[in-house]
């Protein structure tokens, strides 16, 4: 990882571009997301509008989602969970494609592959085959994120916690630590419950360095909290 300006781009999905259109991915606001370093981007938003309805929900799924994705999204119950699902990737796309150099190759929208390590299903990890980046994202009840890497490991989170507040009654894990776990276990460095029990002990820092990751806290207004971790 270079060290160098952070590289922060928000995310806008533009109600009036139409279905799964965003707009504005390169204005700088360092209130979303401070990347960690040029080789990190990232980006935040409110995926409110990416569909003006149902039928265009359908459309802007069939167009951004291969056919296993589109089952999962299509069995998902509330239209905002299916809008942050797709808005998730619309934002990879985005993060990913301003990494690499311009190609006349490059697909108009890229393919995210989910193969589950361990049970082989359409999910966990993202990968764009033939491609050298990672890609990670996440969304919170209206909220995405999506960030890629000139890297081998990446892991962001989202959550609308509490950053100080335990997550449970009695728990020890605050929401901090969890998106902190989150993101080391998305960075494919632990299982949950060790990630959880290493982030227990850290000491009060925006970022931290484990096992050769990077591990950067984030904060926005509005109680939503979040974390990267790469390497
Ligand atoms: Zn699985």
């Amino acid at each position: 990882m270079r060290a160098s300006d952070p590289a922060v781009h928000p995310l806008a999905v533009h109600p009036s571009a139409g279905r799964g259109t965003l707009a504005n991915v390169t204005a700088p606001s360092p209130a979303l997301l401070a990347a960690p370093s040029t080789d990190v981007l990232g980006a935040a938003g409110v995926p409110t509008a990416v569909t003006a309805s149902d039928r265009d929900a359908a459309a802007g799924a069939a167009d951004w989602l291969d056919r296993e994705q589109q089952d999962r999204w299509s069995r998902l119950l509330r239209a905002q969970d299916r809008d942050d699902f797709l808005a998730a990737r619309i934002a990879a796309d985005a993060v990913a494609r301003r990494l690499l150099p311009d190609s006349p190759a490059l697909p108009a929208r890229l393919t995210f592959v989910q193969r589950c390590e361990s049970c082989g299903g359409p999910h966990g990890r993202p990968r764009l085959p033939g491609i050298p980046l990672a890609v990670s994202w996440a969304h919170a009840r209206g909220w995405v994120i999506a960030a890629a890497h000139r890297g081998e490991r990446l892991g962001v989170d989202i959550d609308l916690l509490d950053a100080h507040a335990p997550i449970a009654d009695s728990s020890p894990v605050s929401g901090r630590h969890f998106v902190r776990a989150e993101a080391l276990v998305k960075a494919g460095a632990y299982d949950l419950d060790t990630a959880l029990e290493t982030a227990l002990d850290w000491p009060e820092s925006q970022d931290h360095r484990h096992r050769g990751l990077l591990v950067r806290d984030l904060q926005w207004p509005g109680g939503l909290i979040g974390a990267l971790a790469c390497d």
